[in-house]
Formats: structure tokens, C-alpha cells, sequence
């Protein structure tokens, strides 16, 4: 089914992870997608090189979202290349975890500028085309963190919970424009980084997930494909969260 034939699409941090799975399965669902990536631009073009084979047009795109002249930058490219932007998806993030008494500045500065500042900016920049066009889909991963908080992470969940209470206003603002602003909040999810957990920290997790596993890179981008879909209209200023359960 392309539920998703001529539209276009850039996904930040879309060289890894939780991103290359949500580039790749825009592009099966008929999208043309850029993806950006900050430092692995041989990443981002991997995933390029994959959308072309699905025989969808696709950019690689190096960028540090958290630069304003960067996230103009990456918007004015995919006009230029694909002539109108329908779906942004705000992935890039980062973590610096330590207890808030060791907490740099640093730590802190690069995780608010890049989870959140970076989705205001990239967002800002995707939106005049969006309002141009009088339609567009925008969707932010935040995290089940920014719901519930963690130890160790004040920096990481304050940018999720921001990114949440951005989603809402937005939608708010552009609700009329038919623009629908929705976050997605992923649980623990089968990455690099889940994987360097121990085992009795992975079972201890499980333990608090009712559907007893770790969630994968594509349930997440099965929930980013429903909100980039038409079936999702009505639904705007929402957080869908995809935790297996870890949340009720
Ligand atoms: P990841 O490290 O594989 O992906 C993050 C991507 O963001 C990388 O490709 C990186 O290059 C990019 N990035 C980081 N800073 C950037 C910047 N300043 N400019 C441009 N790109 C930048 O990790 P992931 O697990 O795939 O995470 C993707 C998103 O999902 C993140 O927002 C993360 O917070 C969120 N998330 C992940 C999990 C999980 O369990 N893995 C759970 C909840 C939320």
C-alpha cells in the first residue's frame, strides 16, 4: 500500500537507529526522504543508497540541528531538491546522563540545544513551506523519560517533556492551517545503546513492561507512519506513547 505516493519527507538523525528505520519505511510507504545526520554523513548516505533502491528519490544531508544557519539550510535544500516538504520528523537527539550534583553545563547546554532547541529551529524552518502548501505533518520523538523521569537524566527528560508541551502549543497554532503536530514517545527500544545494558539491568526493565519485550526500531516507525498518514488527520497535539505497556 503507498499511503504515502508523492509526498516528501526529512527526518533528522535519520542515519540510525530509531531514524534509519523511520527513513526507510516512509520511503516503502512511497515517500520521497532526506535524511540528515550531524557526523556520520557515511550513515545517512547508507540509508540514502536504500531509499533509491526502493526507487524513491532521497538526500543525505550533513547538519547539526541545533544551528540555526543549518536547520534553514537543510529545509532550503529539500525545495530545491524536492520542491515542497509535507512530512518533518524531529529525531536527532543525544544524552549526556550523570546525578544532577555532577551535571556540567556542557551536559546539559548539548542535550537541551540538540533535543529541543534543535526541534524548535529545524520545525521553524519546515513550517512556512508547510503553511505555504496549507498542509504538512509534524512529528517529534520525545520519550517515555520526558513522561515519567529517570535518575541520572534531568537534562534528557526535561528536553523530552519539553518537546511534549511544544507539540501541544504548536498544534494549537496550526491546527487551522490543516497542520497536525504529534509526538511519539518510545519506551525501551532495541538500539546500540539498549544493548550495552547488563543483563540484570535488561531484566529488571523487563520486569515493568507488560508485553514482555524490548520494543523494536519499527514499532516506533509504524507509529511515525500513522501520523504521517492521511488516516491521522484528526489527531493533532497528541503523545503516542510506544512502551509496550511500561507507562499504564
Ligand atoms: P541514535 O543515537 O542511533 O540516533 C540519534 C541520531 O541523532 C544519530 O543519528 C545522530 O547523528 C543524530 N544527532 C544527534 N545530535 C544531532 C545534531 N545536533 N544534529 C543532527 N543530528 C544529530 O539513537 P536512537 O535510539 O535511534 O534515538 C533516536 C531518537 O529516539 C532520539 O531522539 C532518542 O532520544 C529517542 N528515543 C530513543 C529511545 C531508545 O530506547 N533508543 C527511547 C526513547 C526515545
Amino acid at each position: 500500500m503507498d499511503h504515502l505516493s508523492g509526498k516528501t519527507a526529512l527526518v533528522t538523525g535519520g542515519g540510525t537507529g530509531i531514524g534509519r528505520a523511520i527513513a526507510l519505511a516512509l520511503a516503502s510507504q512511497g515517500a520521497d526522504v532526506a535524511v540528515v545526520n550531524r557526523s556520520n554523513i557515511e550513515a545517512a548516505r547508507d540509508v540514502a543508497s536504500e531509499i533509491e533502491k526502493l526507487g524513491r528519490r532521497s538526500l543525505a544531508l550533513q547538519a547539526d540541528v541545533s544551528s540555526p544557519s543549518d536547520a534553514e539550510n537543510i529545509v532550503s535544500q529539500v525545495l530545491t531538491s524536492f520542491g515542497r516538504l509535507d512530512i518533518l520528523v524531529n529525531n536527532a537527539g543525544t544524552t549526556r546522563d550523570t546525578l544532577l550534583l555532577r551535571m556540567s553545563e556542557a551536559d546539559w547546554d548539548v542535550v537541551i540545544d540538540t533535543n529541543l532547541k534543535g526541534v524548535f529551529l529545524v520545525t521553524k524552518a519546515a513550517l512556512k513551506p508547510m503553511v505555504k502548501q496549507r498542509q504538512g505533518k509534524i512529528i517529534n520523538i520525545s520519550s517515555v523519560m520526558g513522561l515519567i523521569g529517570s535518575a541520572g537524566q534531568t537534562n534528557y527528560c526535561a528536553s523530552k517533556a519539553g518537546v511534549i508541551g511544544f507539540t501541544r502549543s504548536l498544534a494549537k497554532e496550526v491546527g487551522a492551517r490543516n497542520i497536525q503536530v504529534n509526538a511519539v514517545a518510545p519506551g525501551f527500544i532495541e538500539t546500540a545503546m539498549t544493548h550495552d545494558m547488563k543483563d540484570g539491568q535488561r531484566d529488571q526493565i523487563l520486569k515493568n513492561i507488560p508485553a514482555g519485550r524490548f520494543g523494536t526500531v519499527d514499532d516506533v516507525a509504524k507509529t511515525v507512519i500513522f501520523l504521517a498518514s492521511q488516516s491521522s488527520d484528526y489527531i493533532t497535539g497528541q503523545t503516542l506513547t510506544v512502551d509496550g505497556g511500561l507507562t499504564v
